[in-house]
């Protein structure tokens, strides 16, 4: 434990922290800006709790029937030792696979410890990367890897299988959205994709530790998902070298985690305060106010990417911020803060300091266009 870990822990309140997965870092990636989406992940707050507590439920997440089929089409696939896995390897991408080993990183004896699966998981990965060959050490199943975020260690668990083949590491993501004579959603496998990207990223780090060269993870991503509305499966290799590389830049760009928890007022914390049962005790107004008080960063695409994105879009939308119509308009509104400013100007209603001239003339600009295409159609 360390004075930052305390402060997170002191943020989080008296709940076990969440870990992290790379669904997480890559949602944090598309809105690198965010502070509070960043110390709430940092310290394994549980956004989808907080959120229903403050009146706005998560605007999105998995049906029961979606988990539940999620859970059971991965089991099928790892069923016995990954027998389905293997087969898939070897006949859909001819890969050659001679002798094969299983091991199973979720629990260390009795202990799911993360500090102690992490070891595991560095000794038998570094084993591997460091072996002749002469003992098969193929499969890596549930490893636990440890990424930084913010200048801050985070535990990933992924579900995924780390597979060893020709001295290379490759990701095995198994995910339960089907293909489809050959097709994909697109969205969903990008989204996959970036979720590999971290977890490549997360490998690259642990092997790194003993100086074995990122080139040891591949770049390629096995994607294994159900095929044509049934339940067999199917994989498909793909490139994430794109991801990658967005992952790493946008991760390099965040605030560090410190930084975010200095600007807090004392004593904040987004504690529930659950009862005996579980149930969260927090008057509401008392944790919208601890909320207000982390630097947010609202835009459109939070609502697919962020449990809190209903409680921050009635906040922008109150506060009348610019960040409601997305990156783009805000960056071409150049510092106006308020759409009531931005209206103002573009009415005539105020006059443009020096540095809103350009864009009050845009404004304007614009308004006579809507003006004379309005006047037209009526
Ligand atoms: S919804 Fe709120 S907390 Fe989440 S990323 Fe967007 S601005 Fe940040």
């Amino acid at each position: 434990m360390n004075p930052l870990d305390d402060r997170l822990d002191a943020l989080r309140g008296t709940v076990r922290p969440l870990n992290y997965n790379a669904r997480a870092v890559a949602a944090l990636t598309i809105n690198p800006g965010c502070g509070r989406r960043a110390v709430m992940d940092a310290a394994g707050v549980d956004k989808t709790r907080i959120a229903a507590q403050t009146g706005f439920p998560a605007p999105f997440g998995m049906s029961p029937f979606a988990l539940a089929h999620g859970n059971a089409f991965e089991a099928q696939v790892k069923a016995n030792g990954c027998a389905e896995l293997l087969r898939l390897l070897r006949d859909k991408l001819a890969l050659p696979i001679p002798e094969v080993s299983y091991i199973p990183l979720d629990v260390v004896g009795d202990l799911v410890d993360r500090n102690v699966r992490y070891r595991r998981t560095r000794n038998e990965l570094l084993q591997a990367a460091q072996s002749d060959g002469d003992e098969p050490r193929t499969l890596f199943d549930h490893p636990m890897l440890r990424l930084r975020v913010g200048g801050h260690d985070v535990f990933l668990e992924p579900d995924v299988v780390t597979f060893q083949l020709g001295g290379r590491f490759h990701v095995i993501e198994i995910k339960s959205f089907a293909v489809i004579d050959g097709q994909a959603d697109g969205d969903q496998v990008a989204a996959a994709t970036k979720q590999a990207a971290v977890y490549i990223l997360a490998l690259r780090e642990l092997l790194a530790e003993v100086g074995v060269p990122p080139e040891a993870v591949s770049h390629d991503v096995i994607l294994v998902t159900p095929e044509n509305f049934s339940f067999r499966a199917t994989a498909t290799m793909i490139d994430a070298r794109q991801q990658i590389d967005v992952v790493r830049r946008q991760l390099s760009r965040l605030t560090r985690i410190d930084t975010l928890l200095d600007a807090l007022p004392d004593g904040v914390t987004l504690d529930l305060a659950p009862d005996a049962d579980g149930t969260p005790t927090r008057p509401s107004e008392e944790l919208v106010d601890a909320l207000g008080s982390v630097d947010s960063r609202y835009q459109p695409s939070c609502l697919a990417n962020c449990e809190l994105a209903g409680f921050c879009r009635d906040e922008a939308r109150t506060a009348q911020s610019v960040d409601v119509l997305g990156p783009t308009v805000r960056d071409d509104l150049g510092g106006l803060d308020t759409i009531g400013t931005a209206l103002d100007l573009a009415r005539g209603k105020r006059a443009p300091s020096a540095d809103q001239r350009e864009v009050t003339r845009a404004l304007r600009h614009a308004a006579r266009l809507r003006d004379a295409l309005l006047g037209g159609a009526a």
